[in-house]
C-alpha cells in the first residue's frame, strides 16, 4: 500500500551551504542505491525533507534494502501522501490509513501533528486532540497512550499531507560524495572491504587498487576482488578498481632481498603505487584493513616501515578492532561469504616462514637500495599497464 518514503537524515553540523550539497549528494545516493530495484522513482526535495515517490508497480523490500544502504539516512518511514483538503478529508484520509496498516489486537496510539501549512485552520493540538477522538470511535480495540503508545502516528500537514506510523533505522553516516575521495588497497580478504566501507559511512567516495600476480594468482581471485567491489559499491557508489600486476617487482624483490623481509618490502611498493593512482583519481588519503598486531606485517614497527614510503595520510580504520569485531561487519555488510572463498593472494604466494615482526625502517630501506637496477622500470610498466574497471 505503501507508494512514497520519506527520508529522515541527521542535520546536525550540516549548515548552510553545507547542508544543500549534503542534501544533493544524499538524493544522488539513493538514486543510485535505486537503480537496480524494479520500478521507477522520483527523488525529490521539499522544504528541508527528501521523499522517495515510487511507481504504482515496484519492488518494496527492494527498495527499502537498497535504502537501508544509503548513508546518510537515518530513518526511512513507509508513508501515505494525499492531498491536503480540509479537515474532514483529513480524518477520512487517517481512518483509512489505520485500517490498512493496523494488526489485529488491542494497541495504545497517539497522534503526532506537525502543521507546517500555517493557512490550515486548526493548530497540531487541536488536531491531534480531534483526530485522538475519531480513531477512538472508529477502532474500539484502540487506546490512547501519549507517553509510550505502540503506534506513533505521525500527520505532516505540508502543501499535501504525510501519514506515516513506521520509522525503519538507515545506517547513518553521511551521503557519499561530502568528504571527498580516498583509494583503499583491496584485497580478496575480510578486512579491506570492511575497512572500504567504514571509510565511505563517512561521506568519502571511495576508488580502488587491487594487486595480483598471475599466473600464482588465478583469474577468479581477481573476479573475486571485482565482486567484493561489487558487493560494497552497493554503500559506497561507483568504484574505479585499478588491477595492477604485481607479478615482476613481486620476483624480482624475491630474488634480490632478504626473504624475511620480503612482505615489509612489498608492502612497501603496494602503497607507492596506491599513491600513484591516488594522484590520477584526486583521492586525498589511502585506506588499508590493517589492524595493530593481527599478523607479522601489521606490528607497529611493521606499520612504521609501511608508513615510512607514504605521502598521504593512510587511514585504517580497523586498527582497534579485534577479528570477530571485523567479521561482525562483514556478515553484516554481506561481503563475508564473497571474502571467505579460498582463492589465492599475492601476499601468500612468497612469504617468508619467519617474516621480520620487528623491521628497522633503516634496514628496510637499505634493502630496497639492492633493487636499485630494475625497480623503476617494472614499477613505471606496473603502474602504466595496470586494468580499470568501472565497478557499479
Ligand atoms: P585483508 O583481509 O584485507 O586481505 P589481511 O588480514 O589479509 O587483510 P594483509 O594481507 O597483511 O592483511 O594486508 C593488509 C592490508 O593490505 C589489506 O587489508 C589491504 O588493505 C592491503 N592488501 C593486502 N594485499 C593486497 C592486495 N593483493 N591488493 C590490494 N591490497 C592489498
Ligand atoms: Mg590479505
Amino acid at each position: 500500500m505503501y507508494t512514497s518514503f520519506l527520508i529522515k537524515y541527521g542535520e546536525i553540523g550540516i549548515k548552510g551551504k553545507n547542508r544543500r550539497m549534503f542534501e544533493q549528494a544524499l538524493m544522488d545516493q539513493i538514486r543510485f542505491a535505486l537503480k537496480p530495484v524494479d520500478g521507477t522513482f522520483a527523488v525529490t526535495y521539499e522544504q528541508g525533507r527528501v521523499y522517495v515517490n515510487a511507481s504504482d508497480e515496484f519492488d518494496y523490500d527492494g527498495a527499502l534494502d537498497a535504502l537501508k544502504k544509503v548513508f546518510g539516512i537515518v530513518g526511512i518511514c513507509p508513508m501515505v501522501q494525499v492531498e491536503e483538503n480540509g479537515i474532514e478529508k483529513l480524518i477520512e484520509d487517517v481512518i483509512q490509513y489505520l485500517k490498512d496498516t493496523l494488526t489485529e489486537g488491542k494497541h495504545t496510539f497517539k497522534v503526532d501533528t506537525k502543521r507546517a501549512n500555517k493557512a490550515f485552520p486548526m493548530n497540531s493540538q487541536e488536531i491531534n486532540m480531534l483526530l485522538g477522538e475519531k480513531i477512538l470511535d472508529a477502532f474500539p480495540d484502540l487506546s490512547v497512550d501519549v507517553h509510550d503508545p505502540e503506534i506513533m502516528l505521525h500527520v505532516e500537514i505540508r502543501t499535501h499531507v504525510n501519514i506515516f506510523s513506521e520509522i525503519i533505522p538507515g545506517p547513518g553516516g553521511m551521503p557519499v560524495g561530502t568528504n571527498g575521495r580516498a583509494m583503499l588497497l583491496l584485497s580478496g580478504g575480510i578486512d579491506s572491504p570492511v575497512a572500504g566501507y567504514m571509510i565511505a559511512k563517512r561521506g568519502v567516495a571511495i576508488d580502488a587498487v587491487y594487486f595480483h600476480a598471475p599466473p600464482y594468482t588465478s583469474e577468479r581471485a581477481k573476479n573475486k576482488v571485482v565482486d567484493l567491489a561489487r558487493i560494497i559499491s552497493r554503500y559506497c557508489g561507483p568504484i574505479r578498481l585499478h588491477v595492477v600486476n604485481f607479478t615482476d617487482i613481486q620476483m624480482y624483490i624475491y630474488e634480490t632481498c632478504p626473504h624475511d623481509e620480503l612482505t615489509i618490502i612489498m608492502r612497501r611498493y603496494m602503497m607507492r603505487i596506491a599513491e600513484e593512482f591516488a594522484a590520477q583519481d584526486g583521492s586525498l588519503g589511502l585506506v588499508t584493513g590493517e589492524s595493530i598486531g593481527q599478523v607479522a606485517s601489521q606490528t607497529m614497527q611493521s606499520l612504521a616501515c609501511t608508513n615510512d614510503v607514504c605521502t598521504l595520510p593512510v587511514y585504517r580504520p580497523l586498527i582497534g578492532f579485534d577479528k570477530q569485531e571485523i567479521v561482525k561487519v562483514s556478515e553484516d555488510i554481506d561481503t563475508y561469504e564473497t571474502s571467505i572463498l579460498p582463492y589465492e593472494d599475492c601476499c601468500t604466494i612468497f612469504v617468508a616462514k619467519h617474516p621480520v615482526t620487528k623491521p628497522r625502517v633503516d634496514r628496510i630501506r637499505k634493502s630496497e637500495l639492492k633493487l636499485a637496477e630494475k625497480i623503476d622500470e617494472l614499477y613505471r610498466t606496473a603502474v602504466d599497464t595496470a586494468e580499470t574497471i568501472l565497478v557499479k
